[in-house]
C-alpha cells in the first residue's frame, strides 16, 4: 500500500493470502470475474488487473461488474457457472449473501477465490486474497494526526469526526479498528475530542459505502455539533466518502475566509480524488496496488498447478 499526501509517498506495499485448498484448474479456461461496482474507479483497476494476469496466462475471461446489486451479483455468478467457468475471482458487495450460489460452484468442482473482500458464511472459499486492511487504517489514523499537526499547529485540542465503511464488508471492521488504535489513546488523553460523541461502527458505518449518505450525514453532524467549533478533520477510510465530506464542509464555508479546509483522509487513490488532493481538498489517500493483488494469487496458481 502507498499512502500519497501531496509531496509525501510512503511505501508500504502488504498483501496476504489465505490458502485452503489449491486453485486454478490445470487446464486452461474460463475464469470467472466478479466485481462490485463500476462506479469505483477502484474496481475497475482490479477487474482489468485479473483480466491481464488471467489473458497472460491462457485463460478465457468473464468479468461483470454488479453496480452494488446482489442479486445482480448472484445473477452473474450463476451465469458464470452455466458458461463453465473453472475458477470464480469474487469481490462480495455483501460477504454473507453468497453461500447458496458457492455451494454450487463447489458442486460443479469450480474454485472460489475471495478478492480483497472476505466472503464470509460459506465453506466453498478455497482462497482469501486481500491487503493488509488493519494496516490501511492505522495509515489513514496516521495521516489524519500528522495534518492535524501541519494545518492546525497549537490548539487546544482538535474537533474530528469518524466515518466508516459498510457494516456488511469485513474490511470496514479492520479499517476502523485500524485507524481507532491509533485515535482511541488520543482520545483518551483528550488530544482529540470527536464533537458529535459518535464512536463505534454502529454510528459511523456507511451502507454500501455511498458517499451522498456520508454527505448529509455530515451536514447533520455540522448543524448540530460545529456552529461556533471548528471541525479540524475527518477520518474518511474511502475516497468516494471523502468527497461526501468535502462537498458538505465546502458548502458551509470551510476552505475560504476564516474556515480553514480541514484533514480529510481516503483510500484507494482514486483519479478525481488525487486531482482534487493536488488542489489541496483531501489531504491523503492509500493506494492499493490491484496489479499485486492479481499477481499473488496467480504465483500461488503457479506454485500449484
Ligand atoms: C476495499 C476498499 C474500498 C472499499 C469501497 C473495501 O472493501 O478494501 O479498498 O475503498 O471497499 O469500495
Amino acid at each position: 500500500m502507498r499512502i500519497f499526501r501531496r509531496a509525501l509517498l510512503a511505501i508500504t506495499a502488504s498483501v496476504s493470502l489465505a490458502s485452503f485448498t489449491p486453485a486454478f484448474a490445470q487446464d486452461k479456461s474460463l475464469v470467472g470475474i466478479s466485481m462490485p461496482t463500476k462506479s469505483s474507479a477502484r474496481w475497475i483497476g482490479d477487474g482489468n488487473s485479473m483480466v491481464e494476469q488471467c489473458t497472460a496466462a491462457g485463460y478465457e475471461t468473464d468479468r461483470q461488474y454488479a453496480e452494488d446489486d446482489i442479486p445482480n451479483q448472484l445473477a452473474q455468478i450463476e451465469s458464470m457457472i452455466t458458461k463453465g467457468a473453472k475458477v470464480l475471482v469474487i469481490a462480495a458487495i455483501d460477504g454473507t449473501t453468497l453461500s447458496n450460489v458457492l455451494d454450487n460452484a463447489a458442486a460443479a468442482g469450480i474454485k472460489v477465490i475471495a478478492h480483497d473482500r472476505l466472503i464470509r458464511d460459506s465453506g466453498s472459499v478455497d482462497y482469501y486474497a486481500i491487503f493488509d486492511n488493519f494496516k490501511v487504517g492505522v495509515q489513514q489514523a496516521e495521516s489524519l494526526v500528522a495534518g492535524l499537526n501541519e494545518r492546525f499547529p497549537g490548539v487546544n485540542h482538535w474537533n474530528i469526526e469518524l466515518f466508516g465503511g459498510s457494516p456488511d464488508d469485513n474490511n470496514a471492521f479492520f479499517l476502523y479498528n485500524g485507524a481507532m488504535s491509533v485515535l482511541d489513546p488520543m482520545i483518551a488523553l483528550g488530544d482529540i475530542v470527536v464533537g458529535s460523541g459518535q464512536v463505534g461502527m454502529d454510528d459511523v458505518g456507511t451502507l454500501r459505502w455511498d458517499g451522498a449518505v456520508v454527505q448529509s450525514r455530515m451536514d447533520t453532524l455540522l448543524s448540530a455539533n460545529y456552529g461556533d467549533t471548528p471541525l479540524h478533520g475527518a477520518l474518511s477510510p474511502y475516497d468516494g466518502l471523502s468527497i461526501g465530506i468535502l462537498s458538505s464542509v465546502k458548502g458551509v464555508g470551510y476552505g475560504s475566509g476564516d474556515l480553514i479546509m480541514p484533514i480529510v483522509t481516503g483510500q484507494d487513490a482514486e483519479v478525481p480524488s488525487v486531482k482534487s488532493m493536488i488542489a489541496g481538498e483531501p489531504y491523503s489517500t492509500v493506494f492499493k496496488d490491484a496489479r499485486t493483488l492479481a499477481a499473488v494469487i496467480f504465483d500461488v496458481y503457479n506454485k500449484n498447478k
